[in-house]
């Protein structure tokens, strides 16, 4: 018999109730909902025939910042200008509720944070601050912030030695910042439970963490849209808009 909706989120309540250390690994389905779209996945406005593997590169921000820019700044835009949606908002009432150990988001947009979690690592970095490829200084985003929503803008320089700025996202062809890769994983390594909300496990190596966990014998509860490579393994899989499955099962959690 095919468990329904309902069922799987009284058995995902019933996963976090007994959980000791549960860990939450999110990506770009837990921001459509507040009208964000996969940067990673062809098909949005302006560069919908373009490869985001190739305009959102390295490569691309060192040999032409001018079109790397034009890329970002609406995506910029639509960041700074969203809300958090219920989704973000369960996952830091999950968090204060002690539910929820530590949150992995692959997400850029800042939204946990500004939806209340605390203990939370963005392993793709975020749009909130800008360094200096060449002397390091780092930048608030705020700082250039109306700059970078003008059509026509000069990129952001540092101040120090007038080399562009490159917002701290983690491009394709970029190395993982490994400090925060290191905190993750230890968190993955010591979790009983991974719920992974909204990512289809796509990009590489983000996505070996909940692996990692499953294999070291935390329960997977997967709740996206699409399939993921995990949903086998998973002890629940829901295909469920984040937005709603999240406030549903942290609705009927009773406070620690
Ligand atoms: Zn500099």
């Amino acid at each position: 018999m095919i468990a329904s909706e309902e069922q799987l989120i009284n058995a995902a309540v019933r996963l976090f109730q007994g959980s000791d250390s549960a860990v939450a690994f999110t990506g770009a389905g837990m921001s459509t909902a507040s009208g964000i779209p996969d940067f990673r996945s062809p098909g949005t406005g302006k560069w919908e025939n373009a490869d985001p593997r190739e305009v959102a590169s390295l490569t691309v921000f060192r040999n032409s910042p001018e079109e790397f820019y034009e890329w970002v700044r609406p995506l910029a835009q639509q960041m700074f200008s969203a809300a958090p949606n219920p989704g973000h908002r369960a996952l830091a009432a999950l968090e204060r509720a002690g539910f929820l150990t530590t949150l992995i988001t692959q997400n850029i947009d800042q939204l946990h944070r500004r939806a209340g979690s605390k203990e939370m690592f963005e392993i793709h970095g975020n749009i909130g601050t800008a360094s200096c490829p060449s002397c390091g200084c780092t930048y608030a985003s705020n700082q250039f912030k109306d700059d970078l929503l003008q059509e026509e803008i000069e990129l952001p320089t540092c101040t120090q030695c007038r080399c562009i700025l490159k917002l701290d996202i983690i491009l394709f062809g970029e190395i993982l910042p490994e400090k925060t890769m290191c905190n993750a994983q230890k968190a993955v390594l010591s979790c009983d439970l991974m719920l992974v909300a909204g990512s289809s496990l796509q990009v590489f190596p983000a996505a070996d963490l909940p692996a990692m966990a499953h294999r070291n014998g935390a329960s997977l509860i997967i709740i996206n849209h699409e399939e993921t490579y995990l949903d086998s393994v998973a002890r629940i899989v829901l295909r469920a808009d984040v937005a709603k499955a999240l406030p549903a099962i942290v609705g009927r959690l009773p406070t620690r």
